[in-house]
């Protein structure tokens, strides 16, 4: 395994990346109502990453057919916007996000909850942001990678959900998936030790019910085994020789 180290001047590309990113996030959020399809979501978005002269970097990413992962309810990630896709009211709605300025990527997620949700649906979301936040309290010098993973984990089983073993976080930069993965859960104190200059994508997917999951007919939709509801929240970070940068937002 190898994990790049980026210069200054590449973060500060990666950092307008994350920025134009946040733009798109925001804007398709403002779309997100009954009766829009998930393949409307994904044109909305995918126009306006190319009108700010950027490249959806899902696109066609290992054969991937769109520019955004939309995925409702039990879909944990990956789920491919379709027209027969109609977002409803109540409904978990799951944008993965991602963009190419310059050669560099970003690499975003967030759920929404559409009119008005359950009490667990709300809560789930919110445990799956503030476990990010958990998460990114060991990402700086002096610790560990899995120290991330380790916080993410604790923060979420103290809440009852579960997190996802299945997929991970990554190191991101001039390829959207990069040394080293990132699991959300473990123990801490190991892997490689957090250097400054490390650009990584921290994505805790947590589940409501059971950890499990498994992938769709289609290739590519990642549900969850129990059919419970699933949340998911990331965002691209820098480490520094002091806090973290959250390169992703505004
Ligand atoms: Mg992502
Ligand atoms: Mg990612």
């Amino acid at each position: 395994m190898s994990v790049s180290i980026k210069s200054e001047h590449e973060i500060e590309l990666m950092r307008h990346a994350g920025h134009l990113l946040e733009q798109v996030h925001d804007e398709l959020a403002s779309h997100i109502k009954p009766g829009i399809s998930t393949k409307e979501l994904d044109r909305i978005g995918e126009d306006m990453i190319r009108s700010m002269g950027c490249i959806p970097n899902f696109k066609n990413y290992q054969g991937f057919p769109a520019s955004f992962c939309i995925s409702l309810n039990d879909e944990v990630v990956h789920g491919i916007p379709s027209r027969q896709k109609i977002i409803q009211e109540g409904d978990l709605v799951k944008i993965d996000a991602g963009l190419i300025y310059k050669g560099y990527h970003s690499d975003s997620a967030k759920t929404h909850g559409v009119g008005v949700i359950s009490e667990e649906d709300r809560k789930l979301i919110e445990v799956a942001k503030e476990s990010f936040y958990e998460g990114i309290k060991f990402a700086k010098l002096g610790y560990r990678l899995s120290d991330i993973s380790h916080a993410i984990q604790a923060h979420v089983e103290k809440h009852g959900f579960s997190v996802v073993r299945d997929l991970v976080g990554h190191g991101v930069g001039v390829d959207l998936h990069e040394d080293p993965q990132i699991p959300n859960y473990g123990p801490a104190g190991k892997g490689p030790r957090l250097q400054e200059g490390m650009v990584l994508a921290i994505e805790p997917m947590i589940n409501a019910g059971r950890y499990q999951v498994k992938t769709l007919a289609d290739g590519w939709t990642i549900v969850t085994v129990d059919g419970k509801k699933s949340a998911h929240y990331e965002h691209t970070i820098a480490i520094t020789n002091d806090e973290p940068i959250i390169l992703s937002s505004l």
